[in-house]
């Protein structure tokens, strides 16, 4: 048993950096550091899973580095479309938002709709509403423009394609999310995302979608996927790890290469998923050429964009 634990994705994808990048890789692993820290402090401090893992993907939200909240891709319209999800272990309570513009942190929004809501997901317009009325934080276009993913979404813009942000020559997913067990062996997750540039017509995708992008369940595991949302809904990327577990004796381990490594890969889906079980063991699979990812527990931390 290694608990407390915490681990933490940015995003998978063909990551690649010039010679000239190192600052920025540096800069992309202290971000992973700092929300790493902030979650596993709670933890130690005594919070929940849950709250901890919406506190480490809040921060990552908060930085324009990742493809969620402040760093989110653009829309077909030139918009910034947001979806996040929170599901605690314990209670088997989730909450989700899809399709959220302008405000700052959506993964708050979701785990208030866990909290105070009959619902598990709350969509549009009307999920938009939801938030000012709760008195979360807006903040106006300019907080979310950044010029690298403007200049992304100007490549593919009119082609009728959708790109993920981290996929294709020298772009990337950025995704984020945390998954983490606390000291009394409940397990939470939390993913968010802008999703991808160039979508259209109220795309969503896998993030929001519990089963898919996000699970956690104390009988097994909790999960937070990152990649082709489309390839992630269809094989119930998140639900299968943990049925693996449930059903079929697979430690996390095992559960989580299959589904990334082989089902995925047959399907022709890439991405990656963190996980971590009751146990504290923990997995960070990907079949792209990168993931940005971290884990932290008492005894170790651990940042990587790479093998
Ligand atoms: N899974 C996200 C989506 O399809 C994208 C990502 O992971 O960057 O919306």
């Amino acid at each position: 048993m290694n608990i407390p634990a915490i681990v933490i994705h940015g995003g998978s994808g063909t990551i690649t950096f010039g010679s000239k990048d190192s600052e920025l890789k540096t800069l992309y692993l202290e971000s992973l550091e700092s929300a790493l820290e902030e979650g596993f402090k709670m933890l130690k401090d005594g919070y929940s899973a849950t709250e901890c893992v919406c506190k480490a993907v809040s921060v990552l939200e908060d930085c324009n580095l990742f493809n969620a909240g402040k760093g989110s891709v653009f829309t077909a319209k030139g918009e910034h479309e947001m979806d996040a999800a929170i599901m605690d272990g314990k209670t088997l309570k989730a909450g989700a938002v899809a399709g959220l513009r302008g405000v700052k942190n959506p993964v708050l929004v979701a785990y208030d709709v866990l909290q105070n809501t009959p619902f598990v997901m709350i969509a549009g317009e009307e999920a938009i509403e939801y938030a000012r009325q709760k008195n979360f934080k807006f903040e106006t276009d300019s907080y979310f423009f950044s010029q690298l993913r403007y200049n992304q979404w100007q490549e593919i813009k009119g082609e009728g394609e959708m790109q993920l942000d981290h996929s294709g020559e020298g772009t990337k997913f950025g995704t984020v999310g945390a998954v983490a067990v606390d000291a009394e062996g409940n397990v939470a997750a939390a993913t968010s995302t802008g999703g991808m540039t160039n979508k259209a017509w109220g795309r969503v995708g896998d993030t929001p979608l519990i089963g898919s992008g996000t699970y956690a369940n104390n009988r097994t595991c909790a999960i937070s996927c990152t990649g082709h949302g489309e390839y992630f809904i269809r094989g119930v990327v998140a639900y299968d790890v943990s049925c693996r577990m449930e059903y079929g004796g697979k430690t996390l381990e095992q559960a989580a290469n299959k589904v990334i490594h082989e089902k995925l890969k047959v399907m022709g889906g890439e991405g990656g998923l963190i996980a971590v079980d009751t146990s504290g063991n923990i997995s960070m699979p990907f079949n792209t050429k990168g993931m940005y990812r971290g884990m932290k527990n008492s005894t170790q931390t651990i940042t990587r964009i790479f093998e």
